[in-house]
């Protein structure tokens, strides 16, 4: 099995178009910085949130349909990677509806990060949009996610068509060119962070990252002196894109743009069908199990803490434990811990044990940086 394959079903790894290469004499890293420790104890917990990933093994669904005398174009089943592969998929989806609009009026059913994008595409092209959704930011999928631009956990290579493969290295390349002017741009809460993919055996051969190494900056490979002490560390600039922020951003330009919002729960195809427009983009994430019955859909739940802020925290990691993998991701507002994906699960309360599980073992990551400084 492939190291990246291996990783995938941890939310570790895209299994994206790879290339494996022998591994040239891995290097000592030297950072040329210091790691300040993330202070996680249960007491600067602010909040947990959970949320349920629209995941499909054979990746996300991205094509027109016809219904009755309508256009669907379908954009939903992204996994765990929806926000980063917003600009990726959202432009195709809005290219096949303009196409088939002809100019004329256009729905977009939600207003998650692929709902927006295509509505703020569709608006600006010209079009008259009218974005359908049960839940309107901040009471998304979308923003509960953590995020770390990276694309990873939204298909599964053994079930993935050659085609999709093919097509989805092109679209994480337009993901990323998509994301690059919003960083740093004031309000939209993208900035850069130094990011760690921590493994626990040092490859024999490695994987070249998802779309190519060359969009992932200043990307080093090394075996000694890692981050916490790991056998093999990926370190790399990545984007950290806080959604409750970006969200809310993104709408607004669609609004500006004019495109309207309704909320509204769509209860059936019968109601699709009964919409003014003439083409539909479907971009209701998990929605669409029901929605449209893809049965294909799973829901994988995930559950996130929120420590206290530390604004001296500019660096990310993604670390394999005993007790499962561990992510943190800074963000202004506070500090995102992660790290659990129970395929099938679907309850929305808080699970005690994973918070316990996630600020100990963060706390332990910690206590290894403060041992060797
Ligand atoms: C814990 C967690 C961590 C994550 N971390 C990351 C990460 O680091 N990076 C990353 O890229 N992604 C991450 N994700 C994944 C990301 O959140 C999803 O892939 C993304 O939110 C999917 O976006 P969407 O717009 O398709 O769906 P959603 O955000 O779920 O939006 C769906 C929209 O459709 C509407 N809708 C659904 N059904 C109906 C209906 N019947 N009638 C009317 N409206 C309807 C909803 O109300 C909503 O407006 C994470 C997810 C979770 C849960």
């Amino acid at each position: 099995m492939r190291r990246r394959d291996m990783l995938s079903g941890l939310g570790l790894s895209s299994l994206g178009a790879c290339t494996s290469m022998p591994v040239p004499s891995l290097k000592t890293y030297q950072p040329g910085r210091t790691y300040p420790p993330v202070q996680s104890s249960m007491q600067r917990v602010t909040r947990t949130v959970v949320g349920l990933r629209p995941y499909r093994p054979q990746g996300y669904r991205l094509e027109a349909e016809a219904l009755g005398g309508k256009t669907i174009i379908h954009n939903y089943g992204h996994g765990g990677c929806g926000v980063t592969m917003s600009w990726g998929t959202s432009p195709v989806a809005a290219e096949l509806a303009a196409h088939a609009a002809e100019g004329g009026p256009i729905a977009v059913l939600g207003a998650g990060v692929m709902g927006l994008t295509t509505a703020l595409i569709l608006a600006r092209r010209g079009h008259a949009v009218t974005v359908y959704a049960e839940h309107l930011p901040p009471h998304t999928t979308s923003n509960i996610a953590g995020v770390l631009w990276f694309p990873t956990g939204y298909f599964d290579r053994n079930v993935a068509t050659p085609d999709f493969l093919r097509r989805n290295h092109l679209l994480i390349r337009a993901a990323h060119r998509g994301f690059l002017p919003y960083v740093n741009r004031p309000g939209y809460g993208v900035y850069w962070a130094d990011h760690h993919a921590l493994s626990r055996r040092t490859p024999v051969a490695y994987d070249s990252l998802p779309g190519g190494d060359d969009i992932y900056p200043e990307l080093q490979r090394a075996h000694e002196n890692t981050l916490f002490g790991y056998a093999f560390m990926e370190r790399f600039r990545a984007m950290i894109i806080d959604p409750d922020f970006y969200l809310d951003e993104i709408m607004q330009d669609a609004q500006i743009a004019g495109a309207h919002f309704i909320g509204t729960r769509l209860s059936g195809l019968s109601d699709v069908e009964a919409l003014p427009e003439p083409v539909i983009v479907n971009c209701t994430g998990l929605g669409a199990r029901d929605l449209f019955g893809d049965e294909s859909l799973v829901p994988i739940r995930g559950q996130l803490s929120h420590l206290l802020p530390q604004p001296e925290i500019d660096y990310s990691y993604v670390a394999p434990t005993a007790e499962g993998v561990l992510y943190m991701f800074p963000r202004k507002t506070g500090i995102v811990l992660g790290g659990t994906h129970e395929m099938g699960e679907t309850a929305m309360e808080p699970d005690p044990a994973q918070i316990k599980r996630m600020v100990e073992g963060h706390a332990e990551l910690a206590n290894r940086l403060s041992a060797s400084s």
